[in-house]
């Protein structure tokens, strides 16, 4: 008997969109497209960093060894350094902290990382071009996409993976917010300006001055040069050719307000120099090397009570878009991914077509083994992804002293260390065994 294909629509191409296609399209009861509004697979920006938790899940997916030829070094487990951090808002800093664990932080230029899923990607899955607007549920449970073009398509399951200002995630808030007479969900609508402003740049590493004989900190370990409202994080990339830095300015008092204004844009040398004026030489020489850096406003998301609803999904920063200061966007991207693909692996092929919910004594069910891997996704990912963002929020304001441990440094170092604790508190195989329990437990309720 002929099984209809589940047709899993990505919306967005990221990293999230990405890691997600490329084990989906292996799954021969899947049906896989990715409808990316840019004409290419891009990423903006140049740095990225993962830890070893991320690199665990490549090598279960099978992905180790491409994303090793493009990282800046080799991955390996010896324990390594996270951040050496140090104080840098006077012209005599110094250092207070280091942060390390095993396989240390394990860098990589974006385009370059991108690339490796790309490379995995079969022909046929990406359509470019493809900006979704809307999307809208029809009887049967097909979900209607229709894109800024013009043009429309159909699939069983929505998966939004369109970033932090993700048009799926503000029609679902919305159609939740209707249908359950929940008003407060319109709020979570709009990511929130964290009132910092980050700087970004790139320097050639043979145009960065050895210190003392010795070469420049950042050409040894990722640094976090640390100031009262501030922070430069600095590391290399490319094989140690480029250090890329990333340099924060925070107004706390502007937290969780509305910047309104474009949030990606060109700036002068002058005012990232002006910004950071006063600080020691070892960061400011950083600064100095880039003509043309780039500014961005920082926003992330209030965590969300939810990442699904009638076969629509969330992930990626669409779900949990946070502050970088963990350095974990992109790595709970390709976590949500990961899990979201174990469980679509085990939605029965033909039993996910049956009606979306039943009712039992008043009480709702879940009736198909599809909408039981989607709630094993959502239960498994969001208590975990909501804290990583918290968490990250919370990094940001200890980088800049503005958190409880103020300036008392035998605290906020081991404090800081504590955030990454996400990294070793499961393990990537244990979550998917979590999620496939959920999973056999909702089957077995029904
Ligand atoms: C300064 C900075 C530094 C960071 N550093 C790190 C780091 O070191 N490590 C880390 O783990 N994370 C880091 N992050 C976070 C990380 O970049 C993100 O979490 C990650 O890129 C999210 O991936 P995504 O696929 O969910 O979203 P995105 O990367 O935003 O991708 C969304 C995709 O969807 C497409 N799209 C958007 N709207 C639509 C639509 N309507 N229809 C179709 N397509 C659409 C976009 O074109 C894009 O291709 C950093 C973030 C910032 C701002």
């Amino acid at each position: 008997m002929y099984t209809p294909k589940l047709r899993v629509a990505i919306c967005g191409g990221g990293i999230g969109g990405l890691c997600l296609a490329v084990p989906l399209s292996k799954q021969a009861h899947l049906q896989v497209d990715v409808y990316e509004a840019a004409g290419r697979f891009t990423e903006i920006g140049a740095g990225l960093m993962i830890w070893s938790r991320t690199w665990r899940i490549f090598e279960l997916l099978g992905l180790a060894a491409d994303f090793a030829k493009v990282a800046d070094s080799e991955p390996n487990p010896d324990v390594g350094i996270g951040f050496n951090y140090r104080r840098s808002d006077r012209p005599q800093g110094f250092h207070w902290n280091f942060v390390s664990m095993p396989y240390g932080c394990i860098r990589f230029h974006r385009a370059h990382f991108l690339d490796v899923f790309v490379e995995h990607l079969p022909p046929g899955v990406a359509h470019f071009g493809k900006r979704l607007v809307s999307y809208e549920r029809r009887a049967g449970g097909e979900i209607g996409l229709t894109f800024a073009d013009g043009t429309h398509a159909e699939c069983d399951v929505l998966v939004g993976c369109d970033g932090i200002k993700s048009v799926v995630r503000a029609e679902l808030l919305r159609s939740k917010a209707a249908e359950d007479a929940r008003p407060e969900l319109l709020k979570l609508i709009e990511p929130k300006w964290t009132g910092t402003i980050a700087y970004r740049g790139l320097v050639p590493s043979t145009e960065i001055p050895s210190r003392n004989g010795a070469k420049h900190d950042t050409l040894a370990t990722p640094m976090m040069y640390c100031g009262q409202n501030k922070h430069i994080v600095a590391y290399s990339i490319a094989q140690g050719h480029i250090v890329n830095w990333v340099a924060f300015a925070s107004e706390p008092e502007k937290d969780d307000t509305d910047y309104g204004a474009e949030w990606v844009k060109p700036c002068s040398k002058e005012e990232v120099l002006q910004t950071f004026s006063g600080w020691e030489s070892e960061a400011v020489e950083l600064l100095e090397r880039v003509d043309n850096p780039t500014k961005w406003v920082i926003h992330h998301l209030h965590p969300l009570p939810f990442y699904v609803a009638d076969r629509v999904v969330l992930l990626g920063d669409a779900a949990h878009g946070m502050t970088p200061h963990l350095g974990a966007g992109a790595g709970q991207a390709i976590e949500d991914a990961f899990i979201l693909a174990k469980v679509l692996e085990a939605a029965a092929p033909g039993e996910y077509r049956s009606s979306l919910k039943s009712e039992k004594n008043g009480l709702h069910y879940v009736t198909s083994t599809l909408d039981a891997a989607l709630a094993a996704y959502e239960q498994t990912r969001l208590p975990v992804a909501n804290h990583v963002l918290t968490s990250a929020d919370e990094s940001g304001k200890m980088y800049e002293f503005n958190s409880p441990f103020a300036e008392k440094y035998e605290t906020l170092g081991p404090a800081i260390k504590g955030q990454w604790s996400f990294l070793t508190a499961s393990t990537p195989e244990g979550e998917v065994d979590k999620a496939m329990g959920i999973f056999q437990g909702i089957i077995q309720a029904i």
